[in-house]
Order: C-alpha cells, then sequence, then structure tokens
C-alpha cells in the first residue's frame, strides 16, 4: 500500500489490516452470538463507516440487511458540535427491527449520541452500536457502546475508511499523518 505513493504523507501506521481483520472476527463472533437467531440491520454512517460494513458484514453468519445515513455535524473546523443534520436519510422503517449502528471512529461522542436519540424515537426493537475505533479521551458524552474495536489515543487517524479531506480512505490500515499534510509542525 505504501507503494501507493502515500508513503510520504504518513508519519505512522496505528493499527495494521492484520490486527483489523483479526478484531472485526472477533466482534463478529461476539455479534452472532447476541443476535442469534434474529435478524439484524446493520446501519452505516456514511462514508466513513464503509470500510467497516464492507468487512464486518462478510465476518457475520447472522442474516443482516443492511442500510445507510449520512449525517453532517455542524461544528467550528474539525470539531463536532452535536448539531446534525441528515444528509440522506434510511431507505427503510426500523420500527421493531434489531438495529446495530456501525461506526468507524466515536470522538467526541456527540454525533453518534445524537443518532441514538434519532434513531431511538422511531421505535426499533433493540438499538446497539459497533465501533471500530473510540478515543476514550476526547468523549464529551457518555454513550454505551457494545462492542469497540480499539481504543487509541487522542490523535487524528486516516485510513480503512477515516478521511483528510476527503483523501485516504482507501488505506487498508489505520495511520496517523505526517504533520506537513495538515499543516502542524515537525516534533
Ligand atoms: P464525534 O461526533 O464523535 O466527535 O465525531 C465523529 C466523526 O468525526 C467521525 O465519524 C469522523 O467522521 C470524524 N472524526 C473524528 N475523529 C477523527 C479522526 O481521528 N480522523 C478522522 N479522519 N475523522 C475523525
Ligand atoms: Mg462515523
Ligand atoms: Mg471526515
Amino acid at each position: 500500500m505504501l507503494e501507493k505513493d502515500l508513503g510520504d504523507d504518513l508519519k505512522s501506521v496505528l493499527i495494521t489490516k492484520e490486527e483489523i481483520d483479526a478484531k472485526l472476527a472477533e466482534l463478529a463472533a461476539a455479534i452472532d452470538e447476541e443476535y442469534a437467531g434474529r435478524d439484524v440491520l446493520l446501519v452505516g454512517v456514511l462514508k466513513g463507516a464503509v470500510m467497516v460494513m464492507a468487512d464486518l458484514a462478510r465476518a457475520l453468519s447472522s442474516h443482516v440487511t443492511m442500510d445507510w445515513m449520512a449525517v453532517s455535524s455542524y461544528g467550528a473546523g474539525t470539531q463536532s458540535s452535536g448539531v446534525v443534520r441528515i444528509l440522506k436519510d434510511l431507505d427503510t422503517d426500523i420500527k421493531g427491527k434489531h438495529v446495530l449502528i456501525v461506526e468507524d471512529i466515536i470522538d467526541s461522542g456527540l454525533t453518534l449520541s445524537w443518532l441514538l436519540s434519532n434513531l431511538g424515537s422511531r421505535e426499533p426493537a433493540s438499538l446497539e452500536v459497533v465501533t471500530l475505533l473510540r478515543k476514550p479521551d476526547a468523549a464529551k458524552v457518555d454513550i454505551e457502546v457494545k462492542w469497540v474495536g480499539f481504543d487509541i489515543p487522542n490523535e487524528f487517524v486516516v485510513g480503512y475508511g477515516l478521511d483528510f479531506s476527503e483523501r485516504y480512505r482507501n488505506l487498508p490500515f489505520v495511520g496517523t499523518l505526517a504533520p506537513h499534510i495538515y499543516g502542524g509542525t515537525e516534533d
């Protein structure tokens, strides 16, 4: 992957593709056990969760359907504000369904907190969250997340669906950017 001319843009690889694959297999086993015999609706949050959704869904043995939401969080710069606008709503009615929100990363938690109350008001039979990444030190709200892949330091990461100005989503691993990319100073 580094031969894709991306090598110079990265500071470090935080989580390798192998570590992601192993973790998703582990999460999928726990999710299969939880929903045994029941249909699950996976709700992916665009665009970051595309890779997690694709790989997690294929690791599951349960019957699943998939739907997508796109939301935009208003805030100054890169800070999430908790004020969320729906850019694309679900295609399906989730009333009475077992819904599992699939997320790439929980940072402040404000977007997810809004999403949980929005989807919760649609009367699903159950509503849970699985996220590949979480930054515990950045949490601004307390959210119960049933399945977390990795707790990571409070650093900006890219790859495996996560972008910086829409780039780097196609990296198969999670990494941190070199300071010259985001305008920081070398340390
Ligand atoms: P929250 O509302 O939890 O603060 O924000 C969640 C969203 O912010 C994520 O879905 C993601 O789009 C973005 N985000 C938060 N932290 C990072 C990060 O380290 N890297 C990238 N690329 N996006 C992030
Ligand atoms: Mg997300
Ligand atoms: Mg982004």
